[in-house]
């Protein structure tokens, strides 16, 4: 089954993508975690969007489509795909069911995750990724202890766009751009409404009956 995470930054689709990957054997497309690696390894590509990255807007439909195209065309995650922050708006989803049908594949649902905005901007201002094991870890919702976490602290660090100023054009932008896909998912009937505002286990479990029953 190929899977798309949706809803705004901040809704914890990154945590419930691995927690996805772990049992149900899919590969996590994060078009965000692919962009910031490109930066990271100061490629020609990282150092062009590295400052669109830090500032919260979109990176061109071309390299996203670009990136995924890879990805889709690879036997190796054939029909095992889990999409985390793409699509992002109508031209990407359009261009996925393309793809996705050049490749004999198709999306089994789009997993719907609804968080209020207060919410999202308290996740977001906590949030810290390890650099190292790439686990998300919360300040306020979900630290990262001795139990769950078995880098050293330093590793810790916020993203350059979990600033206030980021994440108001990112919130801003998916109003616009990105929420308008549910309709075109909704005419497909692959709709699945998860209240993101549950503990993160509570939501894995709503998720785990869903992804269960495609399976049967
Ligand atoms: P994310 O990790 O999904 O929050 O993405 C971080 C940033 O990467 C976004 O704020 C955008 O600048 C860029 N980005 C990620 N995915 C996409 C996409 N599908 N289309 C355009 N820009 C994207």
């Amino acid at each position: 089954m190929n899977i798309i995470l949706f809803g705004p930054p901040g809704a914890g689709k990154g945590t419930q993508a691995e927690k996805i990957v772990k049992s149900f054997n899919l590969h996590k497309v994060s078009t965000g975690e692919l962009l910031r690696l490109e930066v990271e390894k100061k490629t020609d590509l990282g150092n062009k969007i590295k400052s669109i990255l830090s500032s919260g807007q979109f990176v061109s439909d071309e390299i996203i489509n670009n990136l995924i195209k890879k990805i889709v065309s690879d036997k190796i995650f054939f029909n095992r795909l889990i999409f985390d922050g793409y699509p992002r708006n109508l031209s990407q989803a359009k261009n996925l069911e393309l793809l996705l049908k050049q490749n004999n594949q198709k999306i089994s649902c789009v997993l719907n995750l609804n968080v209020k905005k207060e919410i999202v901007l308290k996740r977001i201002l906590g949030r810290e990724t390890c650099t190292k094991c790439k686990l998300i870890f919360n300040k306020y919702f979900n630290p990262a202890t001795y139990d769950n976490h078995k880098c050293n602290a330093k590793f810790l660090e916020k993203r350059s766009d979990d600033n206030e100023e980021a994440i108001i054009n990112r919130f801003n932008d998916y109003l616009k751009k990105t929420l308008p896909i549910l309709n075109f998912y909704k005419e497909l009937n692959l709709l699945q409404k998860i209240n993101g505002m549950n503990e993160i286990d509570e939501i894995f479990k709503e998720i785990c009956t869903i992804l269960t029953s495609l399976e049967t």
